[in-house]
């Protein structure tokens, strides 16, 4: 029989009704056996998650400010979802060791981590499974650096001793016992490590969306959903902005070739997004798989005749960014030019100097500077075996009057990142949608 690792999110673990909705998706198939919770999450727009609620309590104190009343909502919230569902924990024990810890100075990672644990207590009971804690099997070494190895051994080891367990997110510990987290969304690094340890079939990933979109519908409208994408594609979308997934947790899972299936705790018949392996590519079913962006990017074109016969010409260019601490994100190149793409956030304050700097050192013929910059990453491992895709790209946007100010094809083929102006963002993201996924 197959196995799959599911990693519930926050949202869909927030009340004692998305608890149910997760055991009867749980109980629905026999092969979910290793089960991964985050904290609590939000109910309600307006609502705190617990984690956000643990570190509050952590500034709190810091601050020398009484944090009962905080506390007092993050217990709470556990307190109502084990009486709702009927469970026998008693759960006041843990809350008093916990702020006992607290007030002696426990490290904030491990205040942020009880919401992990204290869940994966309740879905344990809930479900009938046992609780492997975290701090157990997921190792980091003496300066917080994760230690693959000797997790995925551990990990192991503890999952043949069980057939059926919860394993809470987010958190491991260091060699001396102290516990350490993994960065803010952390559950989903754990999920994929369990997944990985597991030797699983797949790594599913319950949210509160139905797998990822072709564009943001905040400016397509009702964009279709990515049935399957590659690791590489993925990666170049959420790097555009695209979020649902800790960056993170994609590595374990990757290396051993097990796909994450991103599925919908509210919509649990959806399928949702499978990611697979780059090898497994014959998957379009469009010749893009998706397109993501971000807008406020300075592009610093630099013009110089012959620059190609000058040996060290970009170097230098670069090392006057590396003395600014400037990172880039792209460098498009021409015979006679070179542009730099930088982050507004990052140059904002610099930029006059670094122009000073470079017509000292560089002596070009012009340099022109386009600040208030959008890139938009157009996305799909089916572009490089097909002709006429930049064209038609280019087509889409000339026609809805888009001036295209920079184009940057990544060597891997399966990324056309265009600059366009801040404002024409949006109009740029709907005719590129509406030229390969709505052909119009
Ligand atoms: N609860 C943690 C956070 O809010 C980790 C997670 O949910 O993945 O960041």
């Amino acid at each position: 029989m197959g196995l799959k690792v599911a990693k519930f999110g926050g949202s869909s673990l927030s009340d004692s009704f998305q608890f149910e909705k997760v055991k009867s998706i749980i109980e629905s198939d026999p092969q979910r056996r290793f089960i991964v919770p985050s904290a609590p999450g939000r109910r309600f727009s307006e609502d705190n998650k617990v984690t956000d609620l643990l570190y509050l309590c952590k500034t709190h104190i810091e601050h020398n400010v009484p944090f009962d009343q905080v506390f007092q909502v993050i217990c709470d919230r556990y307190i109502s979802i084990a009486y709702n569902l009927k469970l026998k924990i008693e759960l006041q024990p843990y809350f008093n060791e916990i702020k006992e810890n607290m007030i002696n100075g426990a490290a904030v990672d491990y205040i942020a981590s009880r919401g992990e644990f204290l869940n994966g207590l309740l879905l344990s009971e809930y479900l009938g499974f046992e609780f492997i804690d975290a701090q157990d099997v997921i190792r980091f070494d003496r300066r917080g650096r994760f230690l693959e190895e000797e997790t995925n051994h551990d990990l192991k080891k503890a999952l043949l001793n069980h057939e059926k367990a919860v394993i809470p997110g987010f958190y491991g510990a260091l060699p001396d016992g102290r516990i350490k987290t993994f960065s803010r969304g952390g559950s989903d690094i754990t999920g994929a490590l369990v997944a990985k340890a597991a030797e699983a079939d797949v790594y599913e990933n319950w949210t509160d969306v139905s797998g990822f979109l072709m564009a943001d519908p905040r400016i397509v409208e009702d964009p279709k959903p990515i049935k399957v994408i590659t690791y590489k594609e993925l990666r170049e979308l959420s790097y555009m902005g695209a979020s649902v997934l800790h960056e993170d947790a994609v590595f374990p899972v990757r290396q051993v070739d097990i796909p994450i299936n991103i599925k919908n705790t509210n919509e649990p018949d959806h399928p949702g997004t499978i990611i697979v392996s780059d090898a497994n590519e014959s998957h379009d079913e469009y010749v893009i798989t998706g397109i993501a962006g971000k807008k406020g990017f300075t592009v610093i074109a630099i013009y110089k005749n012959r620059m190609n016969s000058e040996v060290g010409f970009i170097r230098r260019i670069l090392s006057i960014l590396e003395d600014y601490k400037i990172s880039i994100e792209h460098i498009p190149s021409g015979i006679d030019t070179v542009s730099v793409v930088i982050s507004n956030s990052n140059i904002e304050n610099v930029i006059e100097d670094i122009i000073d700097e470079m017509n000292k050192k560089l002596q070009p013929d012009t340099i022109d500077v386009y600040s208030d910059m959008a890139l938009i990453a157009t996305v799909g491992s089916g572009m490089s075996r097909r002709r006429g895709v930049a064209a038609r790209l280019f087509t889409a946007l000339s026609e809805a009057g888009v001036n295209i100010r920079m184009i940057d094809q990544g060597s891997s083929e399966i990324n056309i990142i265009t600059g366009v102006e801040n404002d024409d963002f949006e109009k740029a993201i709907q005719a590129i949608y509406n030229s390969f996924v709505n052909h119009l």
